[in-house]
């Protein structure tokens, strides 16, 4: 189908929740992506965080192939050793003792606050409110978009789910206000992505953690964007030398299959029983038969050090672009890097002057270019996007 068939039927029949760039993609192959005229683009964008072993790994694609003649998708009603491998790759040394496994961040994030509930419904304590921060995202579902501390995202959709209250991230003084004896949880992300890639200190991380354990609160982090070897870690809290009662997952579980997950630990842990949660395709063998090769991989070979090194190298990078009066800020963590600019150049603009040159970005929140290429993005990769960066804000 040619690009503007598709954008056509896209354009009747879509429900008009996206502005799409304008381009249909058709294949991919390590860290570059083709449209449907054959252009080639270096992927910085990794479908939101998502191909953390880029496009067409040969073991994934292999294993998936495999998978889908033995066995695709049965239901949770059976034991699968997909899900069996799963468990134990994401559980055995670790710092958790149960997880469950689902399609989304949204459903993970969904299912750690149906178990923070059930914990205090258990005890039988009355703890209901969650406290997130403001610029934070969670998800699209109702309760996710609630939690996420940015109004946009919830208020058109009212009523929403009550007792989640929202505090200025990165302010330990705030949430410190905020801890009233009905609190019983606080979730976090590591580094607010889609907010703006705007990364915890570690005095306030730290301290954030510190103060949920005295006052006998859950404390609680996504994952999903940080988690499985963004940030240079297997998960980003490790940076912080803490360990959360429950951190989610997604995004680059699956090196682009759909699977999420929820780690928990403790009594928590325990919350659940049969009946309590649950979903159709959650862990599936197809989705847990990818997983297992990305946890293998980030596991038995040197790549999340690579991310680390990669990623000291693109903030490097990009912040000899702070000499240009446009630049405003580069800020973040492993292969999780945002540049903002200033509000006189419109990132969306830039976004679509770097496609034309071959180059996917992403801008999210405050005017940030976001950068979160595979894992194995190269440093002349880097070199490249970046050259071709300053050659844009140079204009302005
Ligand atoms: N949590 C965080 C931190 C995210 O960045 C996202 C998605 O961007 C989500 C949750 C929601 O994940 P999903 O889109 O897979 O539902």
């Amino acid at each position: 189908m040619t690009y503007n068939k598709i954008k056509q039927f896209d354009n009747k029949y879509y429900f008009k929740t996206y502005s799409r760039q304008p381009l249909a993609l058709v294949k991919g192959q390590r860290t570059k992506l083709y449209d449907t005229n054959g252009k080639e683009y270096t992927d910085f964008f990794a479908g939101v965080a998502v191909n953390c072993l880029g496009y067409n790994d040969a073991e994934i694609s292999k294993t998936i192939a495999k998978q889908a003649k033995k066995l695709l998708h049965v239901s949770n009603h059976f034991y699968t050793e997909e899900q069996a491998k799963v468990l134990q790759l994401l559980l055995d040394g670790s710092d958790f003792t149960r997880a469950f496994l689902c399609n989304s961040g949204a459903e993970a994030n969904e299912c750690a606050l149906k178990l923070i509930r059930k914990y205090y419904y258990e005890k039988g304590v009355d703890k209901p409110v969650i406290i997130t921060a403001e610029s934070s995202f969670h998800g699209r579902t109702l309760a996710t978009a609630t939690l996420t501390g940015q109004p946009k995202y919830s208020l058109p959709f009212a009523p929403l789910p009550p007792a989640i209250k929202y505090v200025k991230y990165n302010d330990i003084a705030a949430l410190s206000e905020a801890l009233t004896p009905d609190v019983g949880a606080v979730l976090l992300e590591t580094v607010q992505g889609e907010g703006g890639v705007n990364p915890a200190t570690f005095e306030y991380l730290t301290a954030a953690y510190a103060l949920a354990k005295s006052k006998g609160v859950i404390f609680a982090l996504d994952e999903v964007q940080t988690g499985v070897g963004r940030t240079g870690k297997m998960y980003s809290y490790e940076h912080f030398g803490i360990i959360p009662d429950v951190i989610t997952l997604a995004k680059g579980l699956g090196g682009g299959v759909p699977i999420g997950a929820v780690l928990a630990r403790g009594a928590l842990a325990e919350a659940f029983k049969p009946g309590d949660h649950g979903s159709t395709f959650g862990g599936n063998p197809l989705a847990c038969a990818a997983a297992a090769v990305v946890l293998k991989r980030l596991k038995n070979t040197p790549l999340i050090n690579e991310v680390e090194q990669k990623g000291v190298y693109l903030n490097d990078k990009l912040t000899e672009l702070r000499v240009l009066d446009c630049v405003a800020d580069v800020r973040g963590i492993g292969l999780l890097v945002g540049l903002q600019l200033k509000g006189y150049v419109k990132g969306a603009e830039i976004v679509g002057k770097m496609l034309d040159l071959g180059y996917i970005i992403n801008c999210c929140s405050n005017n940030t270019l976001r950068f979160a290429p595979p894992f194995i993005i190269t440093l002349q990769e880097i070199d490249a996007m970046a050259d071709a960066l300053k050659g844009l804000l140079s204009q302005f």
